[in-house]
């Protein structure tokens, strides 16, 4: 078969994650919570499974699940979204960005993509026939170099890719950040598709900004989010868009032929059990202490590194202690360590190698505690 998608394989997530069960490793490679979700949110959907809410869903999700998603909006962001027509609830944040992304993307055209960029984004341009165009965050602190991203703008740019708090590199957009952007595009025909999944999950006190927040980019914005990060359900595999009218109805005719709609119980669960806003209000509390718990441990490792300011992950860098390519010391650490990491080269479009990896605190401090402990003994 003449591939649509010749350089890919196997994800790094999936290539980790065997290989951590295989060696027995630690496995901080995949971001998932290494705990459950609250069981009242499974008794939620034993309940609508056994009444009956076994069937299709309304295509654009359950009512209740919609008019609480806008609720939230609106209570922490202080925007206003049409829980009608402007909120879509699809099969996660990736079927949301896939979503978008083909809803805007013609053949040729040209999407900036910010690197490193998470894995699922530079798929669904080429499969739309869009051309990836590639500009790096500044290093060390990740932040967006604005004069690269002006310079990367050209006649055929049709979107932007963003991602805050950012993944693998816990940047979180300022206000600056947004301004610029809004400025960049002002008098141009470019929309955004922004990947907000971390939305809860932002330390040291920091707001996130959703890029919605600033009125001339909402009026061109696709917002993914995820209930897999905040509920840790990430299995359960639901997100949603939030757009303008205009590029909702447009999501929404790819949505419905994607999946046509998202299971049904599991939204009816959601909608009661977003009921009390501090069962996501918490997420920074849980998580900053897991932050401070593995960077705490990481000073007596040799690595370096800036604590994450958002999502669950820490980057560390090793360049001053080895030249191996991160590739490989993510497989020996798992081999030969016993903690699984994710070399952060894959995701640049060259596999660039900054010899930095990134890990998973989303894990019982436990667990955490016995990764450090390998982790001390050097690499
Ligand atoms: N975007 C980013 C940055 C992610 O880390 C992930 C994975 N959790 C996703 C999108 C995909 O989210 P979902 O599992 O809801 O498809
Ligand atoms: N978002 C998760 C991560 O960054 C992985 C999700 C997946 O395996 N596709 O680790």
């Amino acid at each position: 078969l003449d591939s649509k998608l010749p350089h890919v394989g196997t994800t790094i997530f999936t290539t980790m994650s065997k290989m951590a069960a295989d060696y027995n490793a630690i496995n901080l490679s995949q971001g998932y919570p290494g705990f459950d979700c609250y069981p009242y949110l499974q008794d939620l959907v034993s309940k609508y499974m056994n009444t009956g809410h076994n069937q299709y869903a309304p295509m654009s999700g359950v009512p209740a699940l919609k008019q609480r998603i806008a609720d939230k909006t609106l209570s922490v962001y202080d925007v206003e979204f049409d829980a009608e027509s402007e909120v879509t609830v699809v099969s996660g944040a990736t079927e949301a960005i896939f979503a978008a992304v083909t809803a805007v993307v013609r053949q040729g055209d040209e999407v900036i993509l910010l690197e490193p960029a998470y894995d699922c984004y530079e798929p669904a341009v080429r499969l739309n026939g869009g051309v990836p165009v590639y500009v790096s965050l500044n290093l060390p602190d990740f932040s967006v170099n604005w004069e690269k991203v002006k310079a990367a703008i050209t006649p055929k740019t049709r979107l932007i890719m963003v991602n805050t708090p950012h993944n693998p590199c816990g940047y979180v957009w300022t206000q600056e950040d947004l301004n610029s952007l809004a400025e960049l595009i002002a008098d141009k025909d470019i929309f955004i598709v922004s990947d907000e999944v971390y939305e809860h999950i932002v330390f040291e006190g920091k707001k996130h900004l959703p890029l919605f927040s600033h009125p001339a980019l909402k009026e061109r914005t696709f917002s993914c989010g995820s209930f897999g990060k905040t509920f840790h359900i990430t299995g359960w595999k639901i997100g949603f868009c939030l757009a303008p009218e205009r590029l909702s109805e447009e999501f929404r005719k790819i949505h419905q032929f994607v999946t046509f709609s998202t299971v049904t119980p599991m939204q009816y669960a959601l909608a009661d059990f977003m009921e009390d806003p501090s069962r996501y209000l918490y997420l920074p509390q849980l998580y900053q202490r897991k932050r401070d718990l593995f960077c705490e441990g990481l000073k007596d490792t040799g690595f370096e590194f800036r604590p994450a300011e958002g999502s669950f992950f820490q980057c560390v860098s090793y360049g001053h202690l080895s030249d191996e390519p991160d590739f490989d010391l993510a497989v020996r650490m798992t081999k030969e360590i016993g903690v699984a990491s994710i070399p952060t080269s894959v995701f640049y479009h060259d596999k660039k190698d900054h010899k930095i990896l990134r890990f998973c605190f989303a894990k019982e401090d436990e667990e955490l505690e016995r990764a450090l402990e390998m982790l001390q003994k050097g690499i």
